[in-house]
């Protein structure tokens, strides 16, 4: 394939030739080999395919069979109650149409925030759907509120014993009522649930490549701290069929053993710290430590002040060399990066990868419910910058949206659903923006992938020349996705 007329780091005019899955040649008039086929970029921008360094692919799949029930979709116990209830109607319909009983058909929820109904409990979900199993999930993706026909379901409702069969002790994360009941709110408990569930269909991972590569994504890092055997092999088959075109970095655990397809690799050990949790220290040294010993960096999950702090201490006594860091640590979201921190981050070589879009998305609930102190120091960016930190960004979809062009341009603008800003010193330009998605996967804040001889043809071509993408930061001007040499979105 040859493409012409684009313009590639300002250059306009330049033709790219790709041969099996690697750039060929870049020059500014390259000729038309027989049998190659032309591509007239008509001056439009063309980029390294863009990297999301922070996903959850399966999460994706499953969220576009699911109830939203959170705001915008969603806004109050009324209109959570609707949702449940059209959706449990929907599949009671469905069923009836196939004529078949669904076995154990699941209500599934997404996105729940406190700000909705409170601090769901069984009771509170039994009041709007009864008669089916329900799961809502809070959009933080940590906990899991479930009905008390899902309680009884799996297994740990101290009533089931009616049925004849013992109920099963309830882990440590599942909640208790005011009367020692589970309550229904299953805290960390993604895999132990999961193994209770009726089987599910395979999420349509399909579905999720092709929306990843209409916004010129060419690769990911999945995020997921949970990712086992069994999530591997459900990814490489979906690479290895072509449903995922894009190259997969996962996260997982230290004991994880590397896939076998050369698009998906392992990057660094995914570490949860969640703040009101009991924290015990030296576990999660010995956990760093484990990752260190399989060669692998971690990346931490750390969303509070404390959290940070305590990431900052634990990688401090995991390593050998105190201070030094270890090459490709990471910390994921990065929510609240107060100045007195910097210093340290700098010192360890730590990457954040951040989430500008979640100031556009949640920047309002954000506004009401976090410390004022902290304010100026969410989802930094600019700042982090030039402290020397090296940033990168995600979009945590399905917990905040796919599209990372809106990510960008949230970047930018620092502002609310509403129009506040929020932290605007922390705002960068598109071009800085734009370079959070173009980081290669093993050093996400690092200098954007480049469009030389030799490097993967994983491409993104816009509509339009950069001084006028850079203004817009629009997904609506990717009109060609390049992967490995072959064309996986055409929106031309
Ligand atoms: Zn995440």
């Amino acid at each position: 394939m040859l493409i012409r007329n684009a313009e590639i780091n300002g250059r306009s005019g330049m033709s790219v030739r790709i041969r099996g899955d690697r750039i060929a040649a870049v020059g500014p008039e390259l000729s038309r080999e027989p049998g190659e086929r032309v591509v007239q970029a008509g001056g439009g921008m063309l980029l390294p395919g863009l990297h999301d360094h922070h996903i959850h692919l399966l999460a994706v799949a499953a969220a576009d069979g699911s109830v939203r029930c959170g705001p915008p979709a969603v806004r109050n116990r009324e209109e959570l109650a609707a949702a449940l209830r059209a959706s449990a109607a929907a599949a009671a319909a469905a069923a009836a149409a196939a004529a078949t009983v669904q076995p154990g058909g699941w209500i599934r929820g997404v996105g729940y925030h406190d700000s909705v109904a409170g601090a769901l409990t069984r009771a509170d979900l039994d009041a709007m759907v009864a008669d089916v199993p329900v799961r809502v999930q809070h959009r933080s993706g940590a906990l899991w509120m479930l009905n008390s026909a899902a309680v009884a379901a799996i297994g740990i409702d101290d009533h089931a014993g009616a049925r004849g069969a013992a109920p099963a002790a309830a882990p440590p994360g599942a909640g208790r009522g005011p009367d020692g009941r589970p309550d229904g709110r299953l805290f960390r408990l993604d895999s132990w649930l999961r193994e209770r569930l009726p089987p599910s269909p395979t999420p349509d991972l399909a579905a999720v490549g092709r929306g990843l590569a209409g916004f010129g994504v060419t690769g990911v890092t999945d995020a997921t701290v949970g990712t086992g055997p069994a999530e591997v092999e459900l990814l490489t088959a979906a690479v290895t069929r072509g449903d995922l075109p894009q190259r997969l970095t996962l996260t997982g655990g230290p004991e994880l053993a590397a896939p076998a397809h050369p698009r998906l690799r392992l990057g660094p050990v995914k570490i949860v710290i969640d703040d009101g949790e009991p924290v015990e220290f030296d576990e999660l040294v010995a956990l760093v430590r484990r990752a260190r010993a399989a060669g692998r960096a971690v990346a931490v999950h750390c969303v509070t002040r404390a959290a940070l702090v305590l990431t900052l201490a634990v990688l401090q006594a995991a390593d050998d060399e105190p201070g030094a860091g270890h090459p490709g640590d990471r910390i994921e979201h990065g929510a609240v990066i107060p100045p007195d921190l910097l210093d340290q981050l700098v010192g360890r070589g730590l990457t954040v990868v951040t989430q500008p879009h979640f100031i556009a998305e949640r920047g309002e609930q954000y506004l009401r419910e976090v410390d004022g102190e902290d304010l100026p120091w969410l989802y930094r960016c600019a700042g982090l910058r030039r402290a020397g930190v090296a940033v990168a960004a995600g979009t945590d979809a399905p917990f905040g949206d796919l599209d990372p062009w809106s990510s960008m341009r949230a970047a930018v603008t620092r502002r609310t659903a509403a129009g506040s800003p929020i932290g605007p010193d922390e705002a960068v330009d598109a071009a800085t923006a734009l370079a959070l998605y173009l980081g290669d996967a093993d050093r996400p804040g690092g200098p954007s992938r480049r469009i030389v001889p030799g490097a993967p043809a994983d491409l993104c071509l816009l509509a339009a020349p950069g001084r006028i993408a850079l203004r817009t930061l629009s997904a609506d001007l990717v009109t060609l996705t390049i992967a490995a040499g072959h064309v996986i979105a055409d929106n031309r």
